[in-house]
């Protein structure tokens, strides 16, 4: 770690709960490869506190990241916002510039180069979307960006995937809102990504039966866990193309190091940091 003086930067991680967070072992590995003079923390807070610190960091010169449950809140606190702020509603990144705070939504960019890397470009694609909370906003902001041919949305509460429908595709054109997973049999996609939270705990049930679909492309999951998740592991062992959450954190990460220090991202040595991460998290 180079020494950390009155001209180092802070950079920051607010939210709740951030002790499991992988952001500062892949941001310092970043810092390092890259050279800048910056050091990234996790500060755990609550609602009332957190767009306090956000202004106070950012007003000092720092920048950071926000995750579960501050976004929506940090999108509120921010001065300008990037497009994917105001289509998502959400904010995972902050930084000062010309005195006023900035703040874009990451988790865009970031799935489109995971599912980019995973099944190639996005264009006239078939994708099912499980989940219709803040991850799959900007999933699905980024689908219908990158040009998708359409997206079917399975969620627990249907009304919370109708309203995510009518958000972003009133005419329900190329998003469409499935009632239960039954329809999944007579259907093919090109990629199936899981944007609810099942999966961090060993126990949770699957987000769906990938035997139940008719075809199944590639699988990408938001979520990543000690091991894998039960999910991702199950498509391996189905002979599927998959990645799990990490692949998405290390771009969202890599757009975020852009927007902090308007220079590429040392992916290769962030990728190797994550990489190191997965082998003690015994995946
Ligand atoms: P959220 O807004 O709380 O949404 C949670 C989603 O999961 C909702 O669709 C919810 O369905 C569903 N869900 C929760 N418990 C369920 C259950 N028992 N059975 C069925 N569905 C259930 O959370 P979020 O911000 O969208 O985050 C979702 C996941 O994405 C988190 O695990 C997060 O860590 C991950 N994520 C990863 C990255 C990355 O870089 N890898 C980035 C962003 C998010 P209802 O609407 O019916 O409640």
């Amino acid at each position: 770690m180079p020494e950390i003086t009155a001209a180092t930067r802070l950079v920051a991680l607010l939210g709740d709960p951030v002790a499991h967070s992988l952001s500062p072992r892949l941001q310092n590995a970043a810092f390092r490869a890259a050279g800048v003079d910056g050091v990234y923390v996790a500060l755990r807070c609550d609602a009332e506190e957190a767009p306090t610190l956000l202004r106070a960091i950012a007003r000092a010169g720092g920048a950071g990241n926000v995750t579960v449950p501050h976004k929506q809140l940090a999108a509120r606190t921010i001065e300008v916002p990037t497009p994917a702020v105001e289509r998502t509603g959400a904010c995972n990144t902050f930084w000062l510039e010309g005195g006023r705070i900035h703040g874009d939504n990451t988790d865009v960019a970031g799935f489109v180069a995971a599912a980019r890397a995973l099944v190639g470009p996005l264009v006239g694609a078939r994708v099912l979307l499980l989940g219709a909370g803040g991850a799959a906003r900007a999933v699905l902001c980024a689908l219908l960006d990158a040009r998708a041919d359409s997206v079917l949305v399975l969620n627990r509460s249907v009304a919370r995937a109708e309203e995510l429908r009518a958000a972003f595709d009133p005419s329900g054109r190329r998003v469409q809102v499935a009632a239960d997973a039954d329809v999944l049999r007579r259907e093919g996609f090109d990629l199936v990504v899981n944007a609810t939270s099942l999966g961090l705990h060993e126990t949770d049930p699957a987000p769906v039966d990938l035997r139940r679909i008719l075809r199944v492309g590639a699988v990408l999951d938001l979520v990543y866990a000690p091991g894998g998740t039960p999910w991702v592991r199950r498509a391996r062992e189905l002979g599927l193309t998959v990645a799990d959450g990490l692949e998405m954190l290390l771009h969202q990460g890599a757009a975020a190091f852009e927007r902090w220090w308007g220079r590429p991202a040392p992916t290769e040595a962030m990728r190797a940091a994550l990489a190191e991460a997965r082998v003690q998290l015994g995946s």
